[in-house]
Order: structure tokens, then sequence, then C-alpha cells
């Protein structure tokens, strides 16, 4: 999606969000942040540019109007921009050296934070213009920017995980045995839409020992009777983010099948119940793996076991070994555990949790039991 989005937040919205980052650059000791169009800019300036050779850029500093540096041609579309009456534009025609323009801006030799996405030309024409200058990572040096949402976030990954809950609702009724998974991909990618999704971003169906694989692509397969099927879809909807998995079964599945689900449905409620504040990402991942270590499969679950999401489907905070960023009222991640075995088949299942005062809430309320289909 390109030009300006629909966006629920105002101008003041934006400019408390960029001046609330500029002050955490400063406290990261940084001198200001070079945000690329991307989901920083987004969620900054609610301006979603087209991505060209030509630059774009938001310059922010503490204490100082934020700057967007953009191509004179796209000068109209940015100037309509949710978050435009909290900035100023500084636009540069063909021809004319736009890192001269942004080093003019910056006018300090400091470090400075960078989108992970930025062009690495962009990177390099200002390393060129501003020898003095140095860059960090601005999703290493602020993980958290985006991680704690307000409650008109909440409310927007609420209504994008209840579209996603109606979309299993209705795939769970369609025909699975004897057709591709790419048609019930496309069922899955419709009903998304259906519900409200502007953007699809995946639509795995993983059936049989597809189902191994956790980020299968559907593909030509023909679903038989007797497999598990790994469902896995989301997108963004009003411009926050749905993803959700569960595992289905053709028929009758057999006692291991069963078992295996059963299983990664109880780590999944694990990893669940350790939700609530001042507990370290790496603990929510720890209780949904134990479960599945204890139970022999630990070598089978090869994956994290979550991913925060927003005005994206995947960002930090992620909920992995290692993460000790505690969690906070407002977070949203997914807590999706999964079993792969190779050849056979897999499992995972996949809720959208936020933090609350007390523990985690579901954002995805479908049941979890394995659902048969036909
Ligand atoms: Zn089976
Ligand atoms: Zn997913
Ligand atoms: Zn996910």
């Amino acid at each position: 999606m390109t030009g300006s989005t629909t966006s629920p937040f105002t101008a003041d919205d934006y400019r408390a969000r960029m001046e609330r980052a500029a002050a955490a650059a400063a406290d990261a000791g940084l001198a200001g942040l070079l945000v690329a169009p991307g989901p920083d800019m987004v969620w900054l300036t609610g301006y979603a540019p087209p991505v060209t050779e030509r630059l774009t850029l938001l310059v922010l500093a503490p204490g100082r109007t934020p700057v967007l540096v953009v191509p004179t041609l796209e000068a109209p579309d940015a100037a309509k921009a949710p978050g435009a009456p909290a900035m100023s534009l500084r636009d540069w025609t063909d021809g004319k050296d736009p890192y001269a323009a942004t080093a003019a801006l910056l006018a300090v030799d400091g470090r400075f934070g960078i989108s992970d996405n930025a062009w690495a030309m962009h990177l390099l024409g200002l390393q060129r213009a501003l020898p003095g200058t140095s860059y960090a990572s601005l999703t290493e040096a602020l993980p958290m920017l985006r991680g704690v949402k307000d409650a008109a976030e909440l409310r927007l990954l609420a209504a994008a995980g209840a579209a996603a809950d109606r979309t299993f609702e209705e795939i769970r009724k369609v025909t699975f045995g004897g057709r591709r998974e790419s048609e019930v991909a496309a069922d899955l990618a419709a009903l998304l839409r259906q519900y409200g999704h502007e953007q699809v971003d995946f639509t795995i169906v993983a059936s049989g020992p597809n189902g191994a694989d956790p980020h299968h692509e559907a593909g030509d397969s023909v679903i038989q009777r007797g497999d598990m099927v790994v469902l896995d879809f989301g997108g963004l909807m009003d411009g926050y983010g749905s993803d959700t998995s569960r595992t289905v079964h053709v028929g009758e599945p057999t006692d291991e099948e069963r078992r295996v689900h059963d299983l990664v449905r109880e780590a999944q409620e694990a990893g669940f119940r350790a939700v609530r504040p001042g507990v370290a990402c790496q603990d929510v991942d720890r209780a949904a793996r134990a479960v599945i270590a204890d139970a022999g499969y630990g070598e089978y679950f090869i994956h994290r076991t979550g991913h925060g999401i927003g005005v994206t489907t995947h960002e930090p905070p992620y909920m992995i070994e290692g993460e000790r960023q505690p969690l906070v009222p407002g977070m949203c991640f997914s807590v999706e555990p999964g079993v792969y075995l190779p050849g056979r088949f897999g499992v995972r299942i996949e809720d959208i949790v936020t933090v609350t005062e007390d523990g985690g809430r579901r954002l995805n309320t479908t049941t979890r039991e394995m659902v048969i289909v036909e």
C-alpha cells in the first residue's frame, strides 16, 4: 500500500510519537534518528511513500521539529499524510544532491539511529556527505520504540484478530481433502479481505509432511484424507496486524496425531499463562518449550515461541531464549509453539496475546482443540 494511509490517529498523536522517539534516541546516546519508508515511518507519521531509489527520509532530533526529506514529485502526497502538520517538509528535485540537503539538516557530527530497512545506497550517500557521523541500527538501539501499544492500537489489533478468527470459523467449513493447498490458501486470503483486511501477508497451508516445514508455501500438493494441515494466516487491517495458526485434521486423526496436537496446545497454554508484567520475554519461550521438551519432543520445536505485532506482522519483542526484555502492559505478540516431525507432519497453534496488569489476554479466541475438517 502506498500513499497516505487511512488512519484513526491525529497529527497530535503522530507529534507525540515523534517526540517520544526523539527523546528515546537521546536517552540511547544518539544524536537523532533517520527513518526510511517502512513500518517505523508509517507508525511515526502515517506516511507510506513508494519505496524507490529517490531518498525519502524522516529526520528526528531531540528538541527540533521533525523534518521529512522528500523528492519534489512526492511532496504533494507527503503533505497529505496525517502526521504532516507535525513535520516540516524539505523537498529536493531530481538532479540535486539529496544527501547534501540532509547533511545540512543534521548539522552535527554524532551517532544516528537509522532504519534497518534503509537502502545501503542511501546510508553510503549520507556517510559520504557527513564523514563525521556514524550509524546504529534503529531496531537494535530502540527495540521497544513501537513495542507498547496504546488503547487505540490495541483496539485495532483486537479487531484484526477478530477478523482472523472469523476467517478460521469459515475455513474450517470448506472441503480440504482432494483440493490443492493453494486453493485453500486462496480461500483464506479471500476471507481475510472479506472480513476487512486490506493486506494479506501470508496464508500458509501445509498438509501432511509439508507441515513439518514451518514456513511452507502453499503449493500444488493435494491435501489427502488423514493429513494434518497447519494453517497460518494474517495481514493488515486498518494498518494493524493479525497472525494466527491452527492445525486441523482431515477426517479422524491417529492417537499419535492427537497426542502431539494436545502437547502443542498445552505448550501454548503454558506460554500464555507465563505472560504477565515484569516477566522476561525468554520466560514465555521457556514455559512453552519446557512442556514440549518434557514430553521428549524438544528437538522438534525448531523456532522461537513468538514475535511482536503492530503495524507489521513480525517485530520486537521476540519471545526467545536470551531476550531479557521485561513484559510491559500493552505489548502484543504471538505465542506459537510447534512440533515438526520431518517427513511426517507438523502442528502449530498461535494466538496473539497482549499483556495486561493481571496477565495475558488473547486477541484470538477460536478453539485450540483439534478441529476435524472434511
Ligand atoms: Zn492423520
Ligand atoms: Zn503465524
Ligand atoms: Zn506468528
